[in-house]
């Protein structure tokens, strides 16, 4: 890996003061401050070390002139040659401090005492087209952490009680000073003594062995809305993880998948449904029962429905899910062409084509001339 030059990291002149440097470490050192940079901390953390590398030699009179005279050379074993005295850099030393100081304890994994929310928790839940549609209460057997019931959460035996850390008096925090860059900063750490709880345990309980909490699977009751559909989702409040020192449950999200249905499809609240009838019924006209998520219906097809034609039934789709009413059914109606004639059959119509004679269908009659006109026959 190729370095770039201190001076150029800081982006300061190399004729620039001792002031100017700090100036612009600061800066810099602010912009990519990992707390600030939740989008790309990786990014950030990267400049972030460029930035303190760079700072931690030009910042001292000695290695700001060593590094003029040999460079990046003069702080490499490898290939400073005599000009060593820096040898292992990279990372140690005061640097390193002021690093672990940023990452470290300042958000990055450093526990800190107080109530702490317990963890959200997921469930998927199946259910029937029918049920999507009309909503159903049910219950769920969830696995998940609960403060244990025999000490209250608390981890000590009963009859005991847990004992505030002498160390951080309870807080479950330790503060300690540091020299930086920045001047002398108060620094915050967990308490090593009871890990940042706060509380010592000195008679376990049994049930859970000193943690408060235990594994178990809940059954909980969920009330599920009519109109829901595969993708939504369902928030039951206070029911997932248990929180931490004090701190309010996570919650718990229901997730809806929506079984196919054998007769029935859905886009939002309507219903979609085929029904295939005879040639005949499509002809003549006819009154037929439809399935529909209210039980079976009549519909009437009108004398000489077309095979796709589309027919509504009001109100017999989903129900809104948000707000009064419901969606309508739409019965696409399927023609059926009669195969596998009788003798009989196909001599009735036969005779029928032959009553019909010159009497073409006046949409026929359009089709036949728009492939006159484009093929000229
Ligand atoms: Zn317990
Ligand atoms: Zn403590």
């Amino acid at each position: 890996m190729s370095k770039r030059d201190y001076y150029e990291v800081l982006g300061v002149a190399r004729t620039a003061s001792d002031d100017e440097i700090k100036k612009a470490f600061r800066k810099l050192a602010r912009k990519y401050h990992p707390d600030v940079n939740r989008d790309n901390p990786k990014e950030a953390e990267e400049k972030f070390k460029e930035i303190n590398e760079a700072y931690e030699i030009l910042s001292s009179g000695e290695r700001r002139a060593q590094y003029d005279q040999f460079g990046h050379a003069a702080f490499d074993g490898s290939q400073g040659g005599g000009a060593g005295g820096f040898g292992g850099f990279g990372g140690a030393g005061g640097f390193s401090d002021i690093f672990d100081m940023f990452f470290g304890q300042s958000g990055f994994g450093g526990r800190q005492a107080g109530p702490e929310k317990g963890s959200d928790l997921r469930y998927d839940l199946e259910i029937t087209f029918e049920q999507a549609a009309f909503g159903l209460e049910t219950e769920v057997q969830i696995p998940r952490t609960e403060d244990c019931s025999t000490c209250h959460g608390t981890g000590a035996a009963p009859g005991s009680h847990p004992e505030t850390c002498p160390q951080c008096k309870g807080t479950g925090q330790i503060q300690y000073a540091q020299n930086t860059p920045f001047g002398r900063m108060v620094n915050v750490k967990a308490c090593d003594r009871c890990n940042g709880e706060g509380k010592i345990v000195h008679t376990p309980c049994k049930e859970c062995n000193g943690r408060g909490k235990v594994r178990t699977r809940r059954k909980i009751k969920i009330k599920i809305p009519a109109g829901v559909d595969s993708g939504s989702r369902l928030r039951v409040a206070h029911e997932g993880e248990a929180g931490a020192r004090g701190g309010p449950p996570g919650d718990l999200y229901v997730y809806i998948f929506v079984k196919p249905h054998k007769l029935f499809t859905r886009e939002g609240s309507e219903v979609i449904c085929e029904v295939p009838i005879s040639f005949v019924q499509a002809t003549l006209g006819d009154e037929i029962e439809v399935p529909t998520l209210d039980g079976k219906v009549k519909l009437k097809i009108p004398e000489g429905t077309q095979s796709g034609t589309i027919l509504r039934l009001k109100d017999k789709g989903i129900p809104y899910l948000r707000g009064q009413g419901r969606g309508d059914q739409h019965v696409k109606v399927k023609v059926l062409t009669p195969q596998k004639l009788t003798e009989r059959q196909r001599e009735l119509l036969s005779e029928f084509a032959k009553a019909c004679g010159e009497n073409v269908n006046p949409e026929q009659k359009t089709f036949f001339k728009k492939v006159k006109d484009a093929f000229g026959v």
